[in-house]
Parts: structure tokens; C-alpha cells; sequence
């Protein structure tokens, strides 16, 4: 016999055909692993979406992590001996991929290297390679507030940062040991002028282009990622900071002959812009222009072709050209800052990040997640302790003032004491349960953490908050992703739909369901989330 669907007459919404008909298989992106996700913080509906722009490096061209940003640190590392003077102790460093990851802030007044909490709040800290004791981060960072517009700071925001923060607080610790009077402005200013010579003077992409296999992905999934889009009926764009020769490299290596349809890798794109100048490219004024086949300019762009590579411009002359702007252009790029940050600011480009480090991430908490269970139930039982050990406190101090002051009978006297005893057993056991408990959660969170990197602990966490990093993404991004190639998994017209956003007093009524304890939003996960900034 057929059950009637729940709900007033009249709905449809949980017949059992209907909720057959989302088993089938038209749902796209429903089967899609959790690391190759869409992530949505703001609503993007693809239908309403005509042109997709992509930055390139670490967009498209994803670089394996480690291989490039190694090699830019050692060109950077020999050339400040070479060419400044830097002791030949220097040489000797080589690049760590766990001690640099994004997100984390130089301090060129003390030569520090922290991460922050969403709260700007500095958590773990280094002086050069050493850990900075507690009361040492305390002094340093917790009596003014942190404002990281400020000169002083420097923010990795971008991957290809992470080999001048290693060098960095690699370079203060030959210098403290060689007891060298050192300014670690100076040392800042150094190691950026140099790693800004070895992009700019193509020494580094040389050694790139020579060996692309070694440093690039070459994604076969992303070549059907575009061309879904195209079906989709989308317009394609490129939108770079690197110079023609090098995007035309690169992005043959990653694109041309993945699909028979498209033996370039213009043939995806309706127009490709080289040297953009981003984060300028958003709010100044400048012509693009055209390339010939050898680079030379061939004067003011007047139309934009597929066949022709641009270089420079602007988001007006590029909305200009190309016929279409606004929020019906989605771009896609990795730079919290340059890519992201600033085209929300300067136009109204709908925006997603291509954030590498979540695969990695992803694929740790999902091994971790009976570790992550017993945190979470541990922290809602943490909460339960300390409320009620506030509450039997208080009950104990009214034992003890009636017993002091209410000159009480024998007999009501003898209940009191008895009253007071037990209530001082209970406090002392509940005392003991929340102390092993925080016992438990750190070690918990030190399997979580400390597991995934030794020096920094997750790159989207510090410690139950969200990392700093993890907040901008939050704020400034529509959707995120871990590559380009996730598209690939969704419909060109799919409905990214965020999740509704709870306050934390909505978020309390949630704790509260009657779903039975192992059912119940723990505690831990009742905190607030932040909606992103319009
Ligand atoms: P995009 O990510 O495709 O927009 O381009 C990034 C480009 O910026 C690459 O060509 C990098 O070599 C270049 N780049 C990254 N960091 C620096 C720097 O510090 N100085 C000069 N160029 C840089
Ligand atoms: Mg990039």
C-alpha cells in the first residue's frame, strides 16, 4: 500500500516518486568526491553567467607544489650571496615546503613569521625557524591591535610568496647565529627585490620552460572542464599576469591536443590578455594592445580576436571590447589579493578560487574524522562541564554563607554540612573530568593539526577558529575549488546555492533539537558564521 506523503494536502515535495526522481541520475555534481567540490559562500547560478575569465598560474597551470617554489628560492637564496653579500651559510638552506604555507604574515620588525586567526588574533608563531614561547606572542602581538595594511607586515597571499617567507626566516637564523646587528626590514627588502629579478628577468621561467613535465600539471580532465562550458554557451577568456612567450608555453603544455576539437589551447578562448598588471588591471585606465605572432606590438587592440594574443589593459577597455561585463562574467583565479579580493572591490565580476591546498587538506580531515567526532563531542562535553561546575559553585557558595551567617540548628546545620560536603565531591570530580578532557582535546587536536603540518596545523583552522586565510576566502570569494578541472563535474548552468547563513542565536536553537545526543549539533560546531561581505 502506498504511504501518503507527509506534509499539508496538496504538496508534492515528498512524494516518493518525487523524491525517487532525485536518486536518478540527472542531479549533476551530486556523486562528486569532497575534494573536488564546488564550495559556495555567495549564490552564483551559472545560467546567468556568459563569460568565464581565467587567470593562469596556479589556475590553469597548476604547479605541483613544492618543485617550482624550491626553485625560485634557490635562485633567490644564491643570488643574495652573489650579488649582496649575505653570508655563504646562506647557501646551505634549502626549501621546506611544511614551514611556508598560505596565509601566514612576516613581521619585519622582529623577523616573526605567524598565522592568524580569522579574529586577527596571532597564533602559532617562529622567530626565524624557533617556536615563540606563549608569553613571548603575548607581549609582542596581544596589547596593540594588528593592522596588516600596515608596512610592517607582509601577507602570504599568494603561492608564489611562500619561498621568500622560508628564505626569510631561514636568512634570520644564520644571521642571530652569527650574532650579525641585522634589520629585518632590510632583509625583507632584500629578499623581495631579489625573487622580483629572478620572475622579472626570466631567469626563473627559463629553467620552467625547460622542463614544464617537471613543474606543471598537465590536467586531462581540465581540456572536458572548458569544453563543457563552451557547450554551456559560455564565452572563454584568459586574463594573466605573464608575458605572452611564457603563457603561450605554458599553456600549450597544459592544454594543446588534450581534445582532438581543439588542437590549441586558443581554441578554447575567445580572447587571451598577457601581462595584465592585475591588481592595476581593475581600477586603472590602460589600452590593451595586440601582439604579432613574435611579440612585437601591433598597436591599440580595436576588437578582440582568438587568434591574437593582447597584453596590458583594463577592466573598462576589456568590457569594452569583448561586449560583456558585470556580474555576468565568473573569473577564476588563486591570488587571495589580485585575482580575488580586488576585482570583488573594483567591478562586479562573480568570483571563485582555485585553492590547491584543499585537496591535501581534504583528504587528511577525511581520514581524521573519528578524531574529529570525538573533538567535537569532546568539546560539547567540555561546555557541559564548565557550566555545570559554574552552577555547583554557586549552589556551594550559598551552602556556605547560610552555614556561616544563617546560624542554622543542629539539625538543619548537619543537612548543610552534608550538603556541602557532597557538593565540594562533585565539584572536585567534575573539576577532574574537565581538566582530562582538555587533556584529551589537545592531544586530539595535535593528531589533527599538528598530524597535517608540524609547524602550522591546518591551513583553513587556527586552533577551533578559522584561519585568516580561511576567512578571506569566506568573505571574498563567491565559490572555491581545489582546480578548474572540478567544473567539470557540475552543469554549465548549475545553481551554486550557499547554505543558509545562522546567527549564533539561530545556530543555539539547532544545538537544541531532540535528536537524541548522537544526533545533536554538538556544541562546538554552534559558532557563529560570518556572511560574506557584499
Ligand atoms: P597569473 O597568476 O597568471 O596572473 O601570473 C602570475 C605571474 O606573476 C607569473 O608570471 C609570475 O612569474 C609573476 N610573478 C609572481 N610573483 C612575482 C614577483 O614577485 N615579481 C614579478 N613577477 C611575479
Ligand atoms: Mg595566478
Amino acid at each position: 500500500m502506498n504511504r501518503e506523503p507527509p506534509g499539508p494536502p496538496g504538496h508534492t515535495y515528498a512524494d516518493p516518486t518525487v523524491l525517487a526522481l532525485l536518486d536518478g541520475p540527472g542531479r549533476p555534481g551530486r556523486d562528486v568526491p569532497r575534494a573536488r567540490q564546488v564550495f559556495v559562500n555567495r549564490t552564483l547560478r551559472m545560467d546567468r553567467i556568459e563569460a568565464v575569465g581565467f587567470d593562469m598560474d596556479y589556475t590553469l597551470a597548476l604547479y605541483r607544489l613544492g618543485p617550482v617554489e624550491g626553485l625560485a628560492f634557490s635562485l633567490t637564496r644564491d643570488r643574495m650571496v652573489e650579488r649582496l653579500g649575505y653570508p655563504e651559510a646562506v647557501r646551505a638552506m634549502r626549501y621546506d615546503p611544511d614551514f611556508v604555507i598560505r596565509g601566514l604574515v612576516m613581521d619585519k620588525q622582529t623577523g616573526n613569521l605567524f598565522k592568524m586567526d580569522r579574529h586577527n588574533h596571532v597564533g602559532r608563531c617562529f622567530h626565524g625557524t624557533r617556536p615563540l614561547p606563549a608569553d613571548e606572542i603575548r607581549r609582542l602581538y596581544r596589547e596593540e591591535k594588528i593592522r596588516l595594511s600596515s608596512p610592517r607586515f607582509a601577507w602570504l597571499d599568494t603561492l608564489f610568496s611562500l619561498p621568500e617567507a622560508c628564505l626569510f626566516a631561514g636568512v634570520v637564523d644564520v644571521l642571530a647565529e652569527a650574532g650579525r646587528p641585522a634589520t629585518w626590514e632590510k632583509l625583507y627588502d632584500d629578499i623581495r627585490s631579489t625573487i622580483d629579478t629572478v620572475h622579472a628577468d626570466g631567469s626563473l621561467k627559463a629553467l620552467v620552460r625547460a622542463d614544464l613535465a617537471h613543474f606543471v600539471i598537465r590536467d586531462p580532465e581540465l581540456g572536458p572542464a572548458l569544453h563543457k562550458l563552451r557547450s554551456g554557451g559560455k564565452r572563454l577568456f584568459l586574463l594573466t599576469n605573464s608575458a605572452w612567450d611564457y603563457t603561450d608555453a605554458v599553456m600549450r603544455h597544459v592544454l594543446d591536443g588534450v581534445l582532438p576539437e581543439y588542437p590549441s589551447w586558443r581554441n578554447y578562448f575567445d580572447f587571451a590578455v598577457t601581462a595584465a598588471r592585475k591588481p592595476g588591471f581593475f581600477s586603472e585606465k590602460r589600452p590593451i594592445e595586440a601582439l604579432g605572432p613574435d611579440g612585437a606590438v601591433l598597436g591599440e587592440a580595436q576588437v578582440l580576436e582568438r587568434n591574437v594574443l593582447y597584453q596590458g589593459g583594463s577592466l573598462s577597455e576589456l568590457e569594452r571590447l569583448a561586449g560583456f561585463g558585470g556580474e555576468r562574467v565568473l573569473y577564476v583565479g588563486d591570488h587571495i589579493y589580485g585575482d580575488i579580493l580586488r576585482s570583488r572591490r573594483d567591478s562586479l565580476w562573480r568570483t571563485c578560487m582555485v585553492v590547491e591546498e584543499l585537496e591535501r587538506e581534504l583528504a587528511w580531515l577525511e581520514g581524521k574524522v573519528p578524531a574529529l567526532e570525538e573533538l567535537a563531542r569532546l568539546e560539547d562535553l567540555r561546555a557541559r562541564l564548565g557550566d555545570e561546575l559554574s552552577t555547583r559553585r554557586s549552589a556551594l557558595n550559598v551552602a556556605e554563607r547560610r552555614l556561616e551567617r544563617g546560624n542554622p540548628g543542629p539539625e538543619e546545620r548537619a543537612r548543610l554540612e552534608e550538603e556541602r560536603r557532597r557538593a565540594k565531591a562533585e565539584l572536585e570530580l567534575l573539576r577532574r573530568a574537565h581538566r582530562d578532557a582538555d587533556a584529551r582535546i589537545a592531544t586530539l587536536g595535535e593528531i589533527v593539526e599538528g598530524g597535517f603540518n608540524r609547524f602550522w596545523g591546518l591551513t583553513f583552522k587556527e586552533g577551533h577558529e578559522n584561519s585568516r586565510f580561511g576567512e578571506q576566502i569566506e568573505d571574498y570569494a563567491c565559490v572555491y575549488t581545489s582546480r578548474v578541472s572540478n567544473l567539470a563535474f557540475y552543469s554549465p548552468m548549475e545553481y551554486f546555492r550557499s547554505a543558509r547563513v545562522l546567527m549564533p542565536h539561530e545556530r543555539a536553537g539547532l544545538a537544541l533539537a531532540p535528536f537524541g545526543d548522537e544526533h545533536a549539533v554538538p556544541r562546538a560546531a554552534a559558532r557563529p558564521s560570518k556572511a560574506p561581505k557584499p
